[in-house]
């Protein structure tokens, strides 16, 4: 009957709700590095995100293996780690990290 709520209307919306904030926390953030423009200054991998970058064999930033897709300077990194990369992009002097 329109108008009327019951106990297990209630309870199908909230199961609703509890999907789609479980898949916006499972969103993978695209994270890269342009080796090019990077001056290897450690900021990223010493102090802004040592989590998600670190330092290669030439001294500049390379993501670090569990989190690369395609190559040292692609990555994806879990929701969790937005701020952390986020931080690293905006600290990054020479705007080498771009962060989607
Ligand atoms: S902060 Fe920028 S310039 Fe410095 S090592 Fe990281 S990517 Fe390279």
């Amino acid at each position: 009957m329109a108008g009327t709520a019951n106990s297990s209307d209630i309870c199908v919306r909230t199961e609703t709700l509890k999907v789609i904030g479980e898949s916006e926390f499972l969103m993978p953030v695209k994270v890269t590095i342009d080796d090019k423009e990077c001056t290897g200054c450690g900021i990223c991998y010493n102090d802004e995100c040592p989590d998600v970058f670190m330092e290669g064999d030439d001294g500049n930033s390379n993501i670090k293996q569990m989190y690369q897709k395609g190559g040292k300077f692609v990555g994806e990194v879990p929701d969790s780690l937005k701020n952390c990369v986020k931080n690293a992009e905006g600290a990054c002097a020479a705007s080498a990290i771009k962060v989607e």
